[in-house]
């Protein structure tokens, strides 16, 4: 399918489009045919042609440690995106705790805690963690989106030896950012560590994991104009975890398998592109996202599903999330395609029933009205002109 020239992406925080840095940093690897080593290479070849791979990989890893300002390139496992990521600490780290505690005679039990608004990634690992004896506590957002300390702190006292604490970073809904350094600080006091999941934040926000001080974090490349398929986790040195990839002990036993030197490659140079523009970009997009609250909100029966203050950095720069009251998102979604927009609704339908988004329900507005969310979000292609397009659109396809 082609997409039509004047078709405008919003779409940003399901997947953006590939940027040229990335492009061009694969370029070299796609070229087919024998003669090509970087393509041909497996990178734990002793070979020179395995030898030139492993140095485009271990590129790619300096270059990801040095953007996020992790203290040694090894503290990057390279995975395949950040579900991944995302299923590697949770499970991983919870299992090397608990076989911890039973080498020391302990009883192979404790408490990991998240919250109600992380993505499935995290949510679909919970019950699995039940399963391994684990107590699992999820702490609910306030009216904002905000994970309180006072409410990590309370859950923290009240747990029977806490092994963890997973927070996102900032959220792919309605774009909360959370005040991970000092979540952190307070899982630390208690003993826990702590994991957060900056798969939407990368880019938008400053990123360093030094100041962060988590134990594990993960990033996806294709939310950052990378390529799909490829993402990683950063672990602190030291921080015990499992695998859950057995094989040929590639990436430092915790990811079997050979490694995708072309989209590390990409990966790393969309990277360092969406870092070093993201002062500029995100106040940017900021003035896009208040443009767009301000106008959509004028619409009768829409609402802002937080309130976002202009200029706020609480929130991501570049998402907009609101809800249309009397209209369900897919209505709108395939209205908005139709008349040349891409966005995203906040539900999800499954086998023809549609669930309302369990962010939403976290942050407690009612069924009916989250059935008729729609985010809206946009990265560093969006330009004025297809906001202000996209607004009046907007108008057309609510019918008011
Ligand atoms: N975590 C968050 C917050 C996300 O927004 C996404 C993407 O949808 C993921 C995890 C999963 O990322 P990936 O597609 O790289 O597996």
């Amino acid at each position: 399918m082609s997409v039509p020239e004047n078709y405008v992406y919003l779409d940003w925080a399901a997947t953006a489009p590939l940027c040229e840095e990335a492009a061009q940093a694969m370029a070299p690897y796609l070229v087919p045919g024998p003669r090509n080593l970087q393509a041909n290479g497996n990178a734990n070849s002793l070979h020179s042609v395995g030898r030139a791979a492993f140095t485009g990989m271990e590129d790619a890893r300096m270059a990801v440690s040095r953007a996020l300002h992790a203290d040694r390139p090894t503290d990057i496992v390279f995975t395949s995106g950040a579900t991944e990521a995302d299923n590697l600490a949770l499970l991983g780290i919870t299992r090397a705790l608990l076989r911890q505690r039973r080498a020391a005679g302990k009883p192979a039990a404790g408490t990991v805690i998240t919250t109600t608004i992380e993505h499935d990634a995290v949510l679909s690992v919970l019950p699995l963690l039940r399963e391994m004896g684990v107590h699992v506590v999820q702490l609910a957002p306030d009216r904002g989106g905000f994970i309180q300390p006072e409410a990590l702190q309370a859950a923290l006292d009240a747990a029977d030896d806490p092994l963890l604490v997973s927070v996102m970073l900032a959220n792919n809904e309605m774009g909360a950012v959370q005040d991970i350094e000092r979540l952190t600080h307070i899982a630390h006091e208690a003993g826990a560590l702590f994991h957060t999941d900056a798969t939407q934040a990368l880019g938008k926000v400053p990123i360093d994991l030094r100041e962060l001080a988590v134990d594990a974090a993960s990033f996806s490349a294709h939310k950052i104009c990378g390529p799909k398929g490829i993402g990683a986790l950063y672990l602190k040195a030291h921080t015990p975890i499992d695998a859950l990839i057995y094989g040929g002990g590639q990436e430092g036993g915790l990811r079997s398998g050979t490694q995708n030197v072309v989209g590390m490659a990409g990966f790393a140079a969309a990277m360092r592109a969406a870092v070093a523009a993201q002062p500029q970009e995100a106040a940017r997009e900021r003035a896009l996202r208040d443009r767009l609250y301000q106008a959509l909100c004028q619409v009768p029966g829409v609402r802002a599903v937080v309130d976002v203050p202009e200029g706020s950095e609480r929130y991501l720069p570049n998402i907009v999330d609101v809800t249309v009251d009397g209209m369900e998102s897919e209505t709108l979604i395939l209205r908005l395609d139709i008349a040349g927009f891409a966005v995203s609704g906040g539900s999800a339908c499954s086998t023809g029933s549609l669930d309302p988004s369990h962010v939403l329900t976290a942050l407690g507005i009612p069924r009916d009205r989250a059935l008729g969310s729609l985010r809206v979000s946009m990265g560093r292609y969006t330009t004025e002109d297809d906001i202000e397009r996209f607004i009046a659109a907007f108008a057309q396809a609510v019918g008011r």
